[in-house]
């Protein structure tokens, strides 16, 4: 792989600890790999990557004039390459691996099944969302080789993808946490959501079980006839394992479950974040937890940002910050939430244009709005948001809704809204950036 046998050989040695993309976060011994961006090409920091310590570096053949007598090895695409050698790091591992999919809850699903696992086991997950064909092969490439079970978001936009990240990581289990509506502009039907999902079994290992959301008839009417060992989580009491007893505490849920009679407690918002707890316990059943013990993992638990968290604001206002991104399912999913929290004499939604919808955006805005009654008042933002406001005025008197399409006003407002006895939900695509709203008012 090396560029002449010269410089194999001066190379031979080299030992290669870790990896990294990016030049100015180099630790001591790391392989540094370059790429070629819309913007800048990495490749000008190679040599200087190796100055700051990099054992060596990748270098795209098409990419002219290497720097000589540095420790390069050349290769015809570095994400192909990355992608194969973390396929190949992975065998090599003894780890197991369990790979997270669906259109919501992924990252949630992902952290609750970590801090269950991690009762027992040493785990690993994802980081942050580095969930893609970039991501998932990074964050294997960043295993230690004594970890034993590897938490694995796998995301998508388009069908084949979950096909390459499930066959690349071949899971132990795979998990299906929902079929929602994100990337219907592409995949033109939830049907095709759920088909491109339903990808992640092509890796899935041979004695390898599949754990999915069972009130989901796309999902159930599947498997059915599927030879696949499956266990299936949800609302309804046919699933493997279900609520019961929920109760909506100041930051959190209450529940029990169908399997034993103690209570649990999860310290994150949402009766979503329930299902999603139960599709984390079914993977720990599968690694010998048993339910008794699961409570106190839960415990543990800290979301990754910007999910649902309950932060204090300006006047002693609470806000429900779910400014990382939406789906219909997701805005539904903190609406309910928002209506349900105990302790609060006024609420306030502020949502945002959910993007990707494809040619129903407009009658999804609007329905959310539809589902905004017991909400005290609704502040828009955006073209597609003010399609939510109208919504919401069939269910709220007008002089409660307004429709912004500039965040400042939208914020002068809101100000003057804000008491401690008021919570304030804020919500929309990432692309619309709210959480600057939720930096004003804190
Ligand atoms: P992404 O595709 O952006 O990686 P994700 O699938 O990882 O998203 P999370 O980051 O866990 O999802 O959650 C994003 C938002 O979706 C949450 O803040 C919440 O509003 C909503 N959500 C989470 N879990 C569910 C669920 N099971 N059902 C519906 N909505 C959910
Ligand atoms: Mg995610």
């Amino acid at each position: 792989m090396a560029g002449s046998v010269e410089t194999f050989e001066q190379y031979a040695n080299v030992q290669i600890n870790g990896i990294t993309i990016d030049s100015r976060k180099i630790e001591a011994g790391q392989l540094f790999i370059p790429f070629k961006g819309e913007r800048t090409d990495g490749h000008q920091y190679v040599a200087d990557a190796i100055k700051q310590g990099a054992a060596a570096a990748f270098w795209q053949k098409d990419v002219p004039n290497p720097p000589e007598n540095l420790p390069l090895i050349f290769v015809d695409d570095s994400l192909k390459a990355i992608q194969a050698l973390a396929k190949s790091y992975l065998r090599q591992l003894n780890v197991k691996v369990v790979g997270i999919t669906g259109s919501n809850g992924k990252t949630s699903t992902k952290d609750i099944t970590t801090s269950l696992l991690s009762l027992k086991y040493k785990v690993q997950k994802t980081e942050g969302n580095y969930n893609n064909h970039l991501g998932l092969p990074l964050t294997v490439l960043g295993l230690e080789e004594d970890t034993d079970i590897a938490v694995l978001e796998m995301g998508m936009s388009g069908r084949g993808e979950i096909d390459f990240l499930s066959r690349l990581a071949e899971p132990d289990i795979a998990v299906i946490t929902n079929i929602g509506e994100s990337h219907m502009q592409d995949l033109g039907s939830r049907e095709g959501i759920a088909e491109a999902k339903l990808e992640i079994l092509n890796g899935l290992k041979d004695k390898g079980r599949f754990i999915y959301f069972g009130d989901e008839l796309l999902l159930s009417s599947r498997m059915k006839n599927s030879k696949v060992d499956t266990k299936t989580f949800g609302m309804d009491h046919a699933n493997d394992l279900y609520p019961l007893e929920i109760n909506a505490l100041e930051n959190g849920s209450a529940f029990h479950i169908n399997k034993i009679a103690a209570p649990f407690q999860l310290p994150v918002l949402g009766n979503h974040n329930i299902l999603n707890a139960l599709a984390a316990m079914l993977v720990a059943e599968y690694f010998d937890i048993p339910y008794e013990e699961m409570n106190k993992g839960l415990q543990s638990l800290k979301l990754t940002n910007m999910r649902m968290e309950l932060v204090e604001g300006k006047s002693g206002v609470k806000i429900i910050n779910d400014a990382y991104n939406a789906s219909p399912t997701s805005m539904l999913a903190a609406i309910d939430v928002l209506k349900k929290l105990p302790g609060y004499d006024q609420k306030i939604a502020v949502l945002g244009d959910m993007l990707e919808l494809g040619d129903k955006e407009e009658s999804f805005h609007y329905q959310m709005g539809e589902r905004l009654e017991d909400v005290d008042y609704v502040l828009t933002y955006g073209k597609l948001g003010s399609f939510i406001a109208e919504g919401a005025k069939t269910v709220l008197p007008a002089d409660r809704v307004f429709a912004f399409f500039e965040k400042e006003p939208l914020i002068d407002k809101l100000v003057s809204y804000l008491n401690e006895e008021t919570v304030v939900l804020v919500k929309a695509s990432r692309g619309m950036k709210l959480e600057e709203i939720v930096k004003a008012i804190q």
